[in-house]
């Protein structure tokens, strides 16, 4: 299910053309300011592409999860940032329904920034008529918003129906690539390696994912409950007790694919980090609770990630936003960079494991910017946003 990319639309064929951009500005905000950019940057090569060509681009965003118009969450205050990061004046349109003449007077390779999306009590409806609305600002359609693919929006399904040609941009067709191709055809051996707070948000991950990898590798606090699905003590470790069946009947459809940590760091209390101390999976004492993978197992998988030739991660190994237990964390994050070396294709997807990684991205092949959509694509649901795009 290819899809139609910007790459594939003659270059001489926009010059000129406003282009109506859905982008994932859903960026933190801190006193009015860009706390990170990380989104805003992702989204770049795709905009500084349509400006070459000499279209005039018309962005689309929400931000935020607004009840109506909202000064807090209005994408006003990313305009000075955007500015700075494309090097140019960006037009603000405060409402669609008056914007279309703004986007006609924009220079070629000019830009205008539309107001939070979300503000239209039509966009979570994906209503028709807003749809057409956003169909006013652009004579064709550009999603480059994985991250809200997953959403049956007006400005991410509906619009697509109106603005022809409706292509994904470079963003887009990345995540599609990797989290798509790269593991529907995978170049073997394939280990995905998950971890996270919980299983039951990951668990139709896992049986899309089983049929089709070598292993899995299982960290973070998704393996507690299979410990406890074992019949091992988990001390005061976060486990979901009403996921025990659950966890049984993905390790027996699983069997030797799935590998559990051979032991943990576990500790009294993240305060008293002090105390920690490694054990084997089946020694977790009593009042302690777990808070990492050991060492031993952090070896393992090292070992299991290298000789791979493809290796998807979701979810951290540990409570790594409290050091030292972001130690198994960094040792898979090294890993993969180290299986990246020798020729692996490596993708990190998840939102929590992207922060895990940051200032890893270039070493690695892909690190996903769509937490949730990026979860859906994989367990092969399909994405609204994307579906409503041309075929290739
Ligand atoms: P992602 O956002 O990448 O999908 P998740 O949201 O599933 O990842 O999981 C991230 C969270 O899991 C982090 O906040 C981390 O602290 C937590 N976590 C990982 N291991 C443990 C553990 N052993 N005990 C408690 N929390 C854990
Ligand atoms: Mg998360």
């Amino acid at each position: 299910m290819s899809k139609r990319s910007l790459r594939d639309l003659p270059p001489q064929a926009l010059d000129g053309k406003r282009a109506l951009v859905r982008v994932d500005f859903n960026v933190p905000l801190k006193d009015g300011r860009v706390a990170d950019e990380t989104r805003i940057k992702a989204a770049l090569p795709t905009i500084e592409y349509l400006r070459d060509t000499g279209a005039r681009v018309v962005l689309l965003s929400h931000l935020g999860r607004p009840k109506g118009p909202d000064p807090q969450l209005s994408l006003r205050q990313i305009t000075r940032d955007l500015e700075r990061l494309l090097g140019t004046p960006v037009e603000f349109i405060p409402d669609p329904a008056t914007g279309a003449a703004v986007t006609r007077r924009l220079p070629r390779g000019g830009v205008a920034l539309v107001e939070n999306t979300r503000f239209w009590p039509g966009e979570e409806t994906n209503d028709p008529k807003l749809a057409e609305t956003f169909a006013t600002l652009g004579d064709f359609y550009v999603n480059d918003a994985f991250g809200s693919a997953h959403r049956a929006h007006a400005s991410t399904e509906a619009v697509a129906h109106l603005l022809k040609p409706a292509v994904a941009g470079f963003l887009m067709e990345r995540e599609l690539r990797y989290l798509g191709d790269a593991l529907d055809k995978p170049r073997r051996p394939f280990v995905a390696v998950l971890g996270g707070a919980k299983i039951s948000g990951k668990i139709d991950v896992i049986q899309a994912l089983l049929p089709r990898v070598d292993e899995i590798l299982v960290g973070g606090a998704m393996a507690s409950t299979f410990f406890l699905a074992i019949g091992f003590g988990v001390g005061g470790s976060l486990v979901e007790r009403d996921k025990e069946d659950i966890a049984k009947t993905v390790m027996a459809k699983a069997g030797a694919k799935l590998i559990l940590p051979r032991g943990a760091v576990v500790a009294p209390s993240l305060e008293r980090a002090a105390e920690r101390r490694e054990v084997t999976s089946d020694r977790i004492p009593a009042n302690y609770v777990v808070f990492d993978i050991d060492q031993t197992t952090r070896l393992d998988f090292r070992a299991r990630i290298v000789q791979a030739k493809t290796i998807f991660w979701n979810g951290p190994m540990g409570v790594f936003e409290t050091p030292p237990f972001d130690a198994g964390t960094r040792a898979i994050a090294e890993a993969m960079v180290e299986a990246g070396k020798r020729g692996a294709v490596t993708v990190v997807g998840g939102g929590d494991s992207a922060a895990a990684v940051a200032g890893f991205e270039d070493k690695l092949t892909h690190v996903s910017t769509g937490g949730g959509a990026a979860l859906e694509f994989l367990e092969g649901k399909p994405l609204p946003g994307v579906v409503a795009l041309e075929d290739g």
